[in-house]
């Protein structure tokens, strides 16, 4: 959420933003239900300024001049009962509109209707070569025994799969190297709650515009989370932090959930867009002085980098355009590794910086030395997320023989084992 205060003095800003990141928003009609609710609320309060200061005075009133301060009560109560409800109407439409408002993108970001327009920053390594007719990431995991998705499917519908023996392994691999990095340079290592009320999926942003995108669970009035960044950013929700803590940097691991809501028929083949995953995540809560929020931008970034690079996986890094950055992000960098059976760089990882966005919606807030408080800055990357990280390291590491490596990093974690092999 933006400031009201920021938005009345700036609606170019705004508007500006708003076409770039090309969103539906109409922020005259935000400014004119903000105009009108002004209005309404100075009139309550003067109606019931009125009909206290009469209703004191007629106990000690007699006569015509009592007749008098009671009709006038009775009149104030009238307007009041019109006003009133016109009043509870426009604060809802007004705080509805004002979750809408999208964060302006900083300059730097590229224009742009979709991911073709990312602008490419630097590579890691080259396009994988093959000798051999090379398989798609289902052909070897088929043959490798470690997924099943048909009965998955006949379990849960579309989208789910089972990941079984070594890929199980592997996926746990995955992770705890992930988790290992980060927690050695300083990152707390958290598992998360993953369904949660409707207040952190406002409050970090979800709501309302990914509503669609979430599954619930109407009983309990409860949302699964589609990651990890919503009970982390959440995790202070209403604190004022200390400024000596920040910045707070935490990395958790949850499953995560998405209906994928407006992707029909889209990647609907292996591992690329599931309903469900599993993925580490890093968040880091800091001052609110861009400068300081850009640094920690890039040592998020710099951390997925850096797994990319020890997994051995080529990669590039983009800076996202403003189509492809969400109504709180003002930034977003993607890392998109080389998926050979799409034969291009496909996202794996996203790394955005929100600004005050999240911390306005959760009430997260920061005392400096002076005892001033001020509104905190969030941002997040993906460290790991799985299956889909499953097809760049099964594509590119395969064998002619239909086994796949396993990079070098990760084989501590799975008992010295150096490659998978294909089962029949
Ligand atoms: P996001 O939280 O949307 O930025 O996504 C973070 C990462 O999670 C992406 O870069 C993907 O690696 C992975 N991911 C996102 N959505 C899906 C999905 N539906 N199925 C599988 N992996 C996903």
């Amino acid at each position: 959420m933006l400031d009201i205060a920021f938005i009345r003095s700036n609606p170019e800003i705004i508007k500006e933003g708003i076409r770039k990141k090309r969103m539906p928003m109409d922020v005259d009609e935000l400014l004119s239900v903000d105009e009108e609710l002004r209005k309404t609320r100075a009139e309550v309060e003067s109606l019931r300024a009125d009909r206290n200061r009469v209703s004191k005075d007629i106990p000690k009133l007699m006569g015509e001049e009592r007749d008098q301060a009671v009709e006038l009560v009775k009149n104030v109560k009238d307007r009041m009962a019109q006003a009133e409800p016109r009043l509870k109407e426009l604060e809802e439409r007004f705080d509805r509109l004002m979750l809408m408002v999208p964060n302006p993108p900083l300059d730097m970001v590229p224009e742009g209707d979709s991911d073709d327009d990312n602008v490419e920053v630097r590579r890691f390594g080259e396009p994988t070569q093959f000798a051999f007719p090379p398989k798609d990431h289902l052909e070897l995991a088929e043959g490798l025994g470690i997924l099943d998705m048909p009965r998955a499917v006949k379990i849960s519908g579309a989208r789910m799969y089972f990941l079984k023996n070594e890929g199980a392994l592997l996926e746990f691999a995955l992770f705890r190297f992930a988790l290992d990095l980060l927690v050695s340079k300083g990152f707390q290592p958290m598992i998360v709650p993953q369904i949660v009320r409707r207040d952190a999926m406002i409050g970090t942003g979800f709501f309302p515009l990914g509503e669609e995108d979430t599954f619930f669970i109407e009983k309990d009035q409860l949302y699964l989370v589609g990651t990890s960044e919503v009970p982390l950013v959440s995790y202070h929700m209403d604190e004022i932090l200390n400024e000596k803590e920040l910045p707070k940097h935490y990395c958790g691991y949850s499953s995560c959930f998405r209906r994928e809501a407006g992707s029909y028929g889209r990647d609907t083949r292996g591992f690329y867009r599931l309903h469900q995953f599993n993925k580490v995540e890093q968040i880091a809560i800091c001052v609110n002085d861009p400068e300081v929020s850009m640094k920690e931008h890039y040592l998020l970034l710099g951390n997925s980098e850096e797994l990319m690079r020890s997994l051995g996986l080529p990669h590039r890094v983009a800076l996202a355009c403003g189509a492809e950055i969400g109504q709180g992000q003002v930034l977003k960098h993607e890392i998109e590794t080389w998926m050979p059976s799409r034969n291009t760089y496909s996202e794996t990882h996203s790394c955005s910086s929100l600004h005050e966005f999240q911390a306005r919606r959760l009430r997260l807030r920061w005392r400096g030395k002076n005892g001033k408080t001020h509104y905190c800055h969030t941002l997040n990357n993906t460290a790991i997320a799985s299956p889909r990280i499953f097809i760049p390291i099964l594509e590119n590491f395969q064998n002619e023989d239909g086994s796949v490596t396993i990079p070098e990093v990760l084989r501590p974690y799975m008992n010295g084992m150096e490659r998978i092999e294909p089962k029949s």
